[in-house]
């Protein structure tokens, strides 16, 4: 059906919720928060699993379990993709609605933040099983979806197609059409430009932030990025375009390394004709997926999948800068090792907010029933993820802590007080 090869795990996953809850733990512990706050901020508000009997192509039914946690919902109308993976877990959704919190508050959007998730594995379906698969979440999910509710959005293995049979289905149960009820829709559905490479374009300039404070000169400086999808994709063409040279880029079918650099918009023509998929892309050393992260390059972008980076091959990074295109890259127990390295990091709730950092423009679009340009899009985002940037770094020179746990102070400052201004019971 697929000539697909699955990578081979380049470790055990270390436990997602437990990762995002260290960092939590010693943010809050600065910040000083009361233990009500902390119990107030660390539970999700909702968590719904659904079974999902889908018929698929040949006759037989087959059962998925569909999940969509709600972690907050205090600074406005919870945010955050669906991810359809086989690894998908409800503690790996957890953790990664509760990112999605702190991610819209360290950008300072007005949403809270939830995450949905299927475990399936969309390279395997047809388009026909998808719709299917993805309609019926949907419909199980209408009570928790809404533009003032709960707004999801496109994440690991879901694009515009998945969220336009969304809308629809969404918009069909009620009777009308809401295009607000979901974001990373195609441009003809409400979309908005600048959504596609906008995860991928705040990567750069969140790189491009920290490099000008480590006083990293752009053009003199080299990169490798892992992960060829969405973000990985389009954060080394446009890390190319400024003038760095991307020196490695990997997908599923391994890493492709040229100390030379790489023709990224060559790369990319490439994987369109090749299927999606790198595989047999010259001018270049194959190398796996593990070795790229080990390059003697000055900028490292894990922009596949969580816990890429851990506390057994920290060690052998060399580069003095790691932008977390992905959520969850590197997992907690790396964390000091990285510090003590002297490796600047920027955090994945700050850089790649830029995600939903647009989705939050498509929305206010979508609601005002107006279409902003590229230009508007694009400069009003970099704004945004500059401010977020400095305001990061200048609570991590304040506390005199890392960029991640300074990242984890502003969101969670943040939530704090707007709940204590909002009350509870
Ligand atoms: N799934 C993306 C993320 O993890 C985007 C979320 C959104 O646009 O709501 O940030």
């Amino acid at each position: 059906m697929t000539n697909y090869i699955e990578p081979a795990p380049i470790k055990d996953k270390e436990n997602p919720l437990e990762s995002m809850m260290s960092r939590f733990d010693r943010a809050a512990e600065l910040l000083g928060i009361s233990d009500e706050m902390y119990h107030i901020l660390k539970a999700p508000r909702k968590q719904v699993t659904v079974g999902l009997p889908i018929t698929m192509d040949n006759g037989k039914i087959k059962v998925f379990e569909g999940y969509r946690v709600i972690h907050s919902t205090i600074l406005g109308p919870s945010k955050g993709g669906i991810r359809f993976d086989p690894g998908v877990h409800i503690d790996e959704v957890r953790a990664l609605a509760a990112w999605m919190t702190w991610k819209c508050a360290v950008v300072d959007i007005p949403y809270g933040g939830a995450k949905g998730g299927i475990a399936c594995n969309p390279r395997e379906m047809s388009a026909g099983e998808m719709e299917r698969l993805m309609r019926a979440y949907t419909l199980s999910m209408l009570d928790v979806f809404g533009p003032d509710k709960d707004i999801p959005a496109p994440d690991m293995g879901t694009g515009p197609r998945e969220m336009a049979w969304l809308m629809d289905e969404y918009s069909k149960a009620n009777g009308m059409t809401v295009h607000a009820v979901v974001t990373g829709k195609p441009l003809v559905l409400g979309g908005s430009v600048g959504r596609t490479e906008a995860t991928g374009r705040g990567v750069t300039v969140t790189a491009l932030a920290a490099m000008e404070k480590m006083r990293l000169n752009p053009y003199r400086a080299s990169a490798a990025v892992q992960g060829f999808g969405n973000v990985g994709s389009y954060a080394a063409l446009l890390l190319h375009e400024r003038g760095v040279t991307v020196q490695a880029i990997s997908d599923v079918t391994g890493a492709y390394y040229n100390p030379r650099g790489i023709d990224i918009e060559a790369a990319i023509a490439y994987r369109t004709k090749n299927k999606g998929l790198l595989e047999g892309f010259g001018d270049a050393e194959k190398i796996t997926n593990e070795e790229l992260l080990f390059l003697p390059v000055d900028v490292l972008v894990p922009a596949a999948k969580e816990d890429v980076i851990t506390d057994e091959n920290a060690a052998n990074i060399q580069a003095k800068l790691i932008v977390e295109g992905a959520n969850g890259p590197t997992s907690a127990s790396a964390d000091d090792i990285i510090n003590e390295k002297g490796i600047m990091v920027v955090p994945d709730i700050l850089a790649n907010a830029g995600g939903v950092t647009v989705s939050y423009f498509e929305w206010v679009q979508n609601r005002i029933g107006y279409k902003w340009n590229l230009e508007r899009i694009n400069r009003r985002s970099d704004r945004i993820l500059k401010d977020a940037f400095e305001k990061v770094y200048l609570t991590s020179q304040e506390y005199n802590v890392s960029m991640r746990l300074a990242a984890y102070i502003v969101a969670i400052d943040k939530v704090a007080k707007t709940y204590e201004f909002r009350g509870g019971f």
